[in-house]
């Protein structure tokens, strides 16, 4: 287990409010057991609930004995907080895995663990109670991998947007809004006619016009958004189309589009978690429940259309469809829809 040399790195924590604190950068450490930040924290890896990178940003959810799970940030580079994410995954994904198979021998039902490294990151994924579906969800790295004959195709560029939580292609903002730049800026370009020194100040005014304009009114990115998937051809042509639809709550004109996808990349669990909140946005959730359902027969462990699952049920009155489906995925968190609701 232990065959990679101890990772030893430089960060810097970031405070609450996104900037990094201090002008010197601490050392940390992973041995593959222990995250040791700095002379005040160290960490075992399965005390870290929930991992997430952000270009050159590490975002760790630790448990605490508060209510609350603990957040560090720590900034990096891009290569530190990627490989240190990637191993920490690793680590703490194989304790679960080992702990959940010795619970089930404990209980005479150890022939019935099941798990699946993932092809892209390499953490354990456990699949035990579940069917064997074509697709697989890595709840680490969010790679959703297909098996396709005797090939694997791994997809890591899709995954659940941070500002819609629609599966797509997400990318850093910046790269939009500097497309956005280029629109308008050569646009300008065409139509004038002067020297550069008097189009750097024209550049400032665009600049600033389209920044308020950017942040301002929503419609500009949507717009933006379509403008720049239409121009992508592809399997998942019509996907950023349609997840707009969907959140306009245009859940039918969304579905055409889904299907059509559907039909060029199947099996997509993405594809079919989409047109689900699309018909959650139009407040149908006993259809939406069943495109969730479709969706968990592509890739029986695909955590974003569970949990959507488990809430429509719970507001739909199918309990006992609830219950089943949180005993397959060993969730014992109780009725917590309901407590929520009343
Ligand atoms: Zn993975
Ligand atoms: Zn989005």
């Amino acid at each position: 287990m232990h065959h990679a040399a101890p990772l030893e790195f430089k960060f810097r924590f970031v405070n609450k409010q996104g900037q990094p604190e201090g002008l010197l950068r601490t050392k940390g450490s992973f041995d593959g057991e222990r995250l040791h930040l700095g002379k005040g924290v160290s960490c075992p890896a399965v005390a870290i609930l929930q991992s997430e990178t952000r270009n050159d940003r590490l975002i760790l959810a630790l448990a605490s004995d508060k209510p609350e799970p603990g957040i560090v940030v720590l900034a990096a580079t891009k290569g530190v907080v990627n490989d240190l994410k990637a191993r920490l995954d690793v680590s703490r994904s194989r304790f679960w895995a080992d702990a959940s198979r010795k619970a089930l021998q404990a209980e005479g039902r150890g022939h019935a663990h099941r798990e699946r490294e993932c092809p892209n990151c390499s953490a354990v994924l456990l699949l035990t109670d579940m069917p064997e579906t074509p697709q697989l969800y890595c709840v680490y790295c969010k790679a959703l991998t297909t098996a396709d004959g005797p090939e694997q195709r791994v997809e890591t560029s899709h995954m659940l947007c941070d500002e819609c939580g629609l599966f797509s292609a997400p990318r850093k903002f910046t790269i939009f809004y500097f497309y956005f730049l280029l629109v308008v800026y050569g646009y300008h370009q065409r139509i004038t006619w002067r020297c550069p020194g008097c189009m750097r100040g024209e550049a400032w005014k665009m600049f600033f016009g389209n920044l308020l304009f950017v942040l301002g009114v929503p419609v500009a990115i949507a717009q933006l958004i379509r403008a720049y998937g239409s121009s992508r051809v592809g399997r998942y042509t019509g996907l950023d189309k349609a997840n707009l639809l969907a959140r306009k709550g245009d859940a039918l004109a969304a579905l055409d589009v889904y299907n059509e996808i559907s039909s060029r990349v199947t099996p997509c669990a993405g594809i079919k978690y989409n047109a689900g909140m699309a018909l959650v946005e139009a407040q149908d959730l006993e259809q939406a429940a069943e495109f969730f359902e479709f969706s968990l027969d592509d890739c029986a462990n695909y955590a974003p259309a569970y949990r959507a699952l488990i809430q429509c049920y719970a507001n739909t009155g199918q309990h006992e469809k609830r219950l089943a489906l949180q005993r397959t995925w060993g969730d014992t968190s109780e009725e917590q829809p309901e407590r929520r609701a009343g």
